[in-house]
């Protein structure tokens, strides 16, 4: 088994981010990223902020947009602000939401050629529909890190476990997209380590925490770990139990360390690359 390694590939995208938003600023056009934060939630407040110190030292600029306590209409208008802006490339709406207010529907706000973490249901629409789009960031991750590891998916079995819109549907179509045969599992999926058990590609998004066990694991399946889970004392842990699959998949990434720093990368790539399309 050896580990995937997400920082890695992160450092291998920020060097060609960088490059890319030096030739946009030569051009007089500085990538701009705007994230919408509407929560006082500190985890995401220090997220949004490295997100923001990253996009700086590779000469994007990010506006953040916080409102505090903000109804469903605010959250709207700023969406419909930011995307009517000319200075604004991309736009991300961080979670967590004001109660009853769903990303889905708020995403329908964000124009379709910012929406740089594929919120707006017409990117997944286009995604479905072999268009060019883009899809949410950390599915687009999970798809990064297994082409640049070289791992085969053309007639591959893939099995992803989790199907939110976010994650689990956009990865299922992505892998599909490159001819792996897919199955997409969720909370009423019968016998679902059997089924995983065939995978030579299995994809974690459910969000609890070592859920999947050695188990779940072919001998040598490559084991993409989405899965991002608080521990009391103040660290993360995946879906997968770590320790029981690592000795049984050919590859595998660990958390944090694997998906994470690659999503926050994809963010910026796409951001760089919609004010490359705007400015063409
Ligand atoms: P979500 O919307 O809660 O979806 C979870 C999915 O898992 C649902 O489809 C659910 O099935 C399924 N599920 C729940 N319990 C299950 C069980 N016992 N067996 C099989 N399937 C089960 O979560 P999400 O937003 O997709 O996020 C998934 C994980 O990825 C979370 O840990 C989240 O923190 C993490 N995440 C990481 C990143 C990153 O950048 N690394 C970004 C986003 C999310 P049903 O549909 O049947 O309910």
């Amino acid at each position: 088994m050896s580990d995937i390694d997400g920082r890695a590939v992160a450092k291998a995208l920020r060097q060609e981010v960088g490059e890319a938003a030096e030739r946009l600023r030569g051009a007089g056009v500085v990538p701009t990223l705007a994230v919408v934060v509407p929560t006082d939630d500190e985890g995401t407040a220090w997220y949004v902020r490295s997100i923001a110190k990253t996009a700086d030292k590779l000469g994007l600029r990010c506006r953040i947009e916080h409102l505090t306590d903000p109804g469903r209409d605010e959250i709207v208008a700023k969406l419909q602000e930011l995307s009517a802006d000319p200075q604004i490339h991309g736009i991300i709406c961080q979670t967590p939401l004001p109660e009853g207010v769903q990303l889905s529907e708020l995403g329908g706000h964000i124009h379709p050629g910012k929406d740089i973490d594929g919120a707006n249901p017409q990117s997944l629409g286009r995604l479905a529909a072999g268009l060019r789009t883009w899809a949410p960031a950390t599915a687009a991750a999970v798809l990064e890190l297994l082409h640049r590891r070289g791992v085969p998916l053309s007639g591959a079995r893939a099995v992803v476990v989790g199907r939110s819109t976010v994650v689990g549907k956009p990865a299922a179509l992505l892998l599909l997209a490159e001819s792996a045969t897919v199955t997409v599992c969720h909370s009423r999926t019968k016998d679902l380590a059997s089924v995983c058990r065939e995978a030579d590609v299995l994809v974690a998004a459910v969000g609890r925490a070592g859920m999947i066990g050695a188990e779940f694991v072919g001998p040598g399946a490559t084991v993409i770990d989405v899965g991002t889970n608080p521990t009391p004392d103040g660290g993360l842990v995946g879906d997968v139990d770590y320790e029981a699959v690592a000795p049984i998949a050919g590859a595998i990434t660990p958390v944090p360390g694997g998906v994470g720093p690659v999503t926050t990368m994809l963010l910026l790539r796409n951001t760089v690359e919609a004010a490359e399309l705007a400015n063409t």
